[in-house]
């Protein structure tokens, strides 16, 4: 259920009508747009008494949400949402889901401080505003590097204050999500743990931003649904990606799913970056598709880029070097514009 507050309706309503929801047993979770607020429900078993309500001051009307995903939902807010990250030190203002495009770059594993540095250095010089690096890796293999744990965060944390860059890392369990929480900008969920439910509701009761990553076989709904997970327990800081789905193709390592983004759009106010690395597999491939998210609509790209791929610990083949990940960030500068969007802010 939904409760749509008038234009005009004041703070206190707003307040009295949440506490209401709360008596009742429920959870309200307010989301204010730019028109007016919306108040989402959630926990109830039926139909919500829309009487009672209804009747409160500065209420214009109570409506059912038909989607199973509520507060992802665009019936619940229509506005696109936007994460903001505000002017922080040496770090410029950034966002995700607005008119500029989010560029998330940088190696798939952090393996040394040297390594890192050097990639970010690039990455930040070429207009990224976000730095990715795993420091807990979900590997096929438990034989192949697993990630260098606390030290990755911290090297991150150093390249945070050095180069302006905001930092993404991604959680595989309750312990890396407490740390990535305390340590990272925005938290990723992984392909693999995205219907890790309860991973994702830990991650929906602490305050970072929250990227998840669509499962290898998941369809729409249950991607959304898994964002629905984070904000039913209060977190509305979700950004969703797209990483190509396993199908019977084997010339990529995945098949990139661009249909998506226009369906994502039009169901859910959530803003959508697209992994064209992960998608193909192939550094030759990466270009033509971060075009192609870019040209259907995606509100920016996570990207994986290593100065010496034919060395990385993980994922050397599709990484780009840092020049073609420069060279790939001038071809974006002339389509963005193309499609209404910027790389700067
Ligand atoms: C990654 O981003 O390095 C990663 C492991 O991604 P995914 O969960 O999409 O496979
Ligand atoms: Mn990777």
């Amino acid at each position: 259920m939904l409760v749509v507050m008038k234009a005009q309706a004041t703070p206190e309503e707003i307040q009295a009508v949440c506490e209401t929801i709360q008596q009742l047993g429920l959870r309200a979770h307010p989301l204010p747009g730019a028109q007016r607020t919306a108040i989402g429900i959630t926990g109830n078993k039926g139909e919500v008494e829309r009487g009672n309500l209804e009747a409160l001051a500065g209420v214009a009307e109570v409506i059912r949400v038909s989607k199973p995903y509520k507060l992802a939902s665009r019936e619940v807010k229509q506005e696109d949402t936007v994460l903001r990250f505000p002017l922080c030190g040496n770090q410029p203002e950034a966002s995700i889901g607005s008119r500029a495009l989010a560029i998330v770059a940088g190696p798939c594993s952090i393996e040394s401080r040297e390594q890192a540095f050097a990639i970010a250095e690039q990455v930040a010089a070429s207009g990224a505003q976000f730095f990715r690096g795993g420091a807990f890796k979900p590997r096929t293999s438990p034989y192949a590097f697993q990630g260098l744990g606390l030290e990755a965060l911290r090297i991150m944390d150093e390249i945070r204050t050095r180069f302006g860059l905001r930092i993404i890392t991604e959680a595989l369990d309750n312990e890396s999500l407490d740390l990535a929480a305390e340590w990272a900008d925005v938290i990723q969920i992984g392909a693999r743990n995205m219907q890790n439910f309860s991973l994702l509701k830990r991650a929906g009761r602490q305050q970072k931003p929250v990227l998840i990553k669509r499962g290898l076989s998941a369809t729409l709904e249950e991607f959304l649904m898994s964002a629905e997970y984070v904000m039913s327990e209060g977190n509305y800081q979700v950004v969703l990606c797209e990483r190509g789905v396993r199908t019977f193709a084997d010339h990529a390592r995945n098949t990139l799913d661009l249909s998506i983004i226009p369906a994502v759009k039009r169901l859910s106010h959530l803003p959508i970056l697209v992994d064209p690395s992960h998608a193909t597999g192939r550094r030759d491939s990466v270009l033509p598709m971060a075009r192609a998210a870019i040209a259907s609509g995606a509100d920016g790209l996570l990207v994986e880029v290593h100065d010496h791929p034919e060395k990385a610990l993980s994922d050397g083949p599709q990484s780009l070097y840092p020049e073609q990940f420069a060279a790939m960030m001038d071809e974006l500068a002339q389509i963005a514009p193309v499609v209404g969007r910027s790389l700067k802010m």
